[in-house]
């Protein structure tokens, strides 16, 4: 079980913030953000080469998650450092450093969407499930390749 103090606690509290509520898809984002930060190893010099391209449908609740990858990478619209591309099919997130070596592609598993739109049309809590998806073991939620 989480604890109010844990990291991954506090980075989707701060998203929250930043978004205004609570819900899976941002805990998606925040959990983008966090595993490709440790997987591109971007250190604090680093961090400002760090280019997000987000391809996902340009609606909610799967927007969401590009508030999650805001708050957690400092790649914003606004700093031009991420790219949002409109996909009626899938999630895929394309974290790049400005090093051909260092990019890194994360999709998110189909089932899982899927999973969230039933507990949602079963009457489920955006809380509710945001806290699930916040515990859900990370090879799960996604598939990780090299670009
Ligand atoms: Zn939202």
């Amino acid at each position: 079980m989480l604890k109010e103090n844990d990291t991954l606690v506090l980075k989707i509290r701060n998203a929250e913030k930043l978004h205004g509520h609570l819900g899976p898809f941002l805990v998606i984002g925040v959990r983008m953000g966090i595993l490709a930060k440790r997987i591109l190893n971007t250190n604090v010099g680093e961090s400002n080469k760090l280019r997000v391209t987000a391809r996902l449908p340009l609606l909610t609740p799967f927007s969401c998650i590009i508030d999650g990858i805001q708050a957690t990478t400092q790649c914003t619209v606004g700093n031009q450092k991420l790219r949002v591309e409109d996909s009626q099919a899938q999630i895929t997130v394309y974290f790049k450093l400005q090093n051909p070596d260092k990019a890194l592609k994360v999709h998110v598993n189909p089932k899982i969407i899927d999973e969230l739109k039933n507990r949602y049309s079963t009457g489920a809590s955006n809380e509710e499930l945001a806290w699930e998806v916040a515990s859900m073991p990370e090879s799960l939620l996604f598939t990780i390749g090299k670009q």
